[in-house]
């Protein structure tokens, strides 16, 4: 498959997605997988077609643009949109058949009037981002008497953590929702992490994200399959005498005749700066330091033990042969978080699909 590829390409293995989702799925009585950001730069569309086949209550994402790409693409579940929008968007919002979480009197009233039908109340309980307070929900009694809201929600902001902070969110979303005049149909509050903690969510729906795509939620015995991996071809190599230089500023010193081979991939690929002289790839099955910082389109990694030619393919992200790179490892070599780095790869680089609907 990837020899036709070259410059440098992403593959999503989206069966591994799928497979991913079944495991969240067997956690909870139905999942919303949060397909934001362009399902954190694997592609929504693709993602949520695949996801289909587990039949799904819904999506989630943040933008209303996100929600119009899946529309378009024929995908007629709830699709909900989680970031607050400006009140003069929700008419395009409503026409886009989103599901807004909501959270003013303004913003209800408004959706009501201009006739938006389903919508979630957001509620805040410590992440202080968007959302009712937890304590706050007697000021809107009336409205939601008149408006009733199809589902509520609140969002954890430790779930990785399990440091009790959890819990204390969960006893607040409860607080909130016995201050409700009625308890909405839908309520959720887990992401990734406090799914792969808990072995059976009390609330309607998971909102799994980052796990769907293969990123370890540091669970024991709840590990996700990988799902990306990002490549590129060696185009050209050469060797450097000792104390010869590579790249930038100079920060890569050989300090004996050294191979470098140079890929056509860089920091506006997504493929950080900050990698330089951290990470390795993978060549041939062996592991490939990167000499040098990492520049806009190139990267240079240090190949002088290893059999290595132009057109050869670099594994940057995934495996080869018994040795593989993750996105825990690229996130720790760039002080990064995964979900950054994850969302940051889509740049520049192709989607190359296998499983799901790709045949
Ligand atoms: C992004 C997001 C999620 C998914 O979080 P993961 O950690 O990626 O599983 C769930 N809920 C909300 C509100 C989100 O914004």
């Amino acid at each position: 498959m990837p020899m036709r590829l070259t410059r440098g390409w992403i593959e999503v293995d989206l069966d591994a997605v799928v497979r991913n989702a079944r495991a969240m799925s067997a956690r909870a009585p139905a999942i919303l997988p949060m397909v934001k950001a362009d399902a954190y730069g694997i592609g929504a569309v693709r993602v949520a077609r695949a996801l289909e086949r587990l039949s799904p209550w819904g999506y989630g994402i943040a933008t209303i643009d996100e929600g119009r790409e899946l529309r378009y693409a024929g995908i007629v579940r709830p699709v909900v949109l989680f970031t607050p929008v400006d009140l003069a968007d929700l008419p395009s919002a409503r026409d886009a058949k989103l599901t807004p979480a909501l959270a003013s009197a303004e913003a209800i009233e408004r959706w009501t009037s201009i006739g938006g039908r389903a919508w979630h109340l957001a509620i805040d309980t410590g992440m202080s981002r968007s959302g009712v307070r937890w304590t706050e929900l007697s000021s809107l009694d009336a409205l939601l008497r008149r408006n009733p809201p199809e589902g509520a929600f609140t969002h954890f902001h430790s779930a990785t953590l399990d440091d009790g902070t959890q819990q204390e969110q969960e006893q607040r979303f409860e607080q909130a929702l016995a201050a409700l005049p009625a308890r909405p149909a839908m309520l959720h509050a887990e992401n990734s992490a406090a799914l792969a903690r808990a072995s059976k969510s009390k609330w309607s729906l998971g909102r799994p994200g980052i796990f769907l795509y293969g990123v370890d939620v540091g669970v024991a015995g709840v590990q996700p399959e990988p799902v990306v991996s990002v490549c590129a071809r060696i185009v050209e190599v050469r060797t450097v005498a000792a104390g010869e230089s590579v790249s930038y500023d100079a920060s890569f010193r050989a300090a004996r005749e050294t191979r470098i081979a140079t890929l056509p991939v860089g920091y506006a690929d997504g493929y950080r700066r900050a990698l330089g002289n951290r990470a390795h790839a993978l060549v041939a099955g062996h592991r490939a330091p990167v000499a040098g910082v990492v520049t806009m389109d190139m990267t240079m990694l240090d190949v002088t033990d290893i059999p290595a030619a132009v057109g050869d393919i670099a594994t940057l992200l995934g495996s080869d042969g018994d040795e593989r790179i993750t996105i825990a490892d690229l996130a720790e070599w760039a002080s990064a978080s995964p979900y950054e780095l994850l969302t940051g790869l889509h740049a520049r680089l192709p989607r190359h699909y296998g499983g799901g609907d790709a045949a």
